[in-house]
């Protein structure tokens, strides 16, 4: 090895201790060449056949410094809790939770029936909604005196929206006649409010769906006198099963109204020599608006 060469491996060498390298190696030709050293490790090799770097002169240490670089990088520091809380924008508490959960008061006094219609809205509480064309919620003076319910909507119904206007209706408006009211004076509503299919009874689950809204328009009307017509308004209204035939035209009390039950006018039309049934029933019903 000529005397310049011997030199500058020596320069080397000197250079690689300086920087904590101790252990030196030289690949032979076949031999695998090992990794680089791992920061801070301690040995460092080269080919045999490449040429060593050729350093002009001794580097100073503050100038090869940069080749540690080989240490993977230190992950960036969190900022400290103390500097988060301060560099954290400074949010306002959040509001009482009660402020929102606290229900809106409730208006004084009963419900209205446009309340308690719009509250029924698109109904689909039961199944009844998936046939029917039109919801019947009744009609006539919210502030009747007396107030018919019938079991639930049939085709002429349906298609109008409007309660008892078909053949049993026009019976129910002679009877009206018969006993000095007007149709307007009254008001007529039904147990559901959707017709079932094939003019059926209702059945339990649709009553139960909607048997509630019954009882808020009888609540917000408050009549002296809720006249059931046939046996699923007798059963939903006054929760009394026995047949229609044999409790029919007594009187029986609920909240601070009286009720009666009358055959339906429908069981009439289907049955004529019943309608003395009816006949007697509504001139009970006459004596007790007269308050007789
Ligand atoms: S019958 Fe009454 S509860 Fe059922 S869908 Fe009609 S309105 Fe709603």
């Amino acid at each position: 090895m000529d005397e310049r060469l011997r030199q500058d491996l020596a320069n080397w060498l000197d250079f690689y201790r300086q920087l904590g390298i101790e252990e030196f190696y030289r690949c032979t030709p076949g031999s695998v060449a090992p990794l680089p050293a791992t920061p801070g490790g301690r040995a460092v090799g080269a080919h045999g056949h490449a040429p060593l770097p050729q350093p002009s002169a001794k580097p100073a240490i503050t100038e090869t410094k940069p080749a540690i670089s080989l240490a993977a990088p230190v992950p960036p520091q969190r900022p400290e809790a103390s500097e988060t809380a301060r560099t954290a924008p400074i949010r306002p508490p959040a509001p009482s939770l009660s402020l929102f959960e606290t229900a809106p008061p409730k208006p004084s006094g009963p419900e209205t029936l446009e309340q308690i219609r719009a509250d029924l809205g698109d109904c689909q509480r039961c199944k009844l909604a998936r046939g029917r064309q039109n919801i019947v919620f009744g009609e006539g003076n919210p502030h009747a005196e007396l107030v018919f319910v019938g079991e639930g909507p049939g085709a002429d119904e349906d298609e109008q929206g409007r309660p008892f206007v078909g053949r049993a209706g026009q019976l129910l408006n002679r009877m009206i006649q018969m006993i000095g009211m007007k149709r307007e004076e009254v008001y007529i509503c039904n147990v559901v409010k959707c017709r079932p299919p094939g003019n059926r009874a209702p059945e339990k689950d649709e009553v139960d769906a909607c048997s509630p809204f019954l009882f808020r328009q009888l609540e917000a009307i408050k009549p002296r006198l809720i006249c059931c017509l046939g046996s699923p308004a007798v059963r939903t209204v006054l929760g009394i099963k026995e047949g229609i035939t044999k409790i029919h035209g007594q009187f029986y009390d609920f909240d601070n109204s009286k009720a009666l039950a009358t055959v339906h006018p429908a069981y009439v039309l289907r049955n004529p020599r019943e309608e003395k049934i009816l006949r007697e029933d509504f001139e009970k019903i006459r004596k007790f608006l007269k308050g007789k």
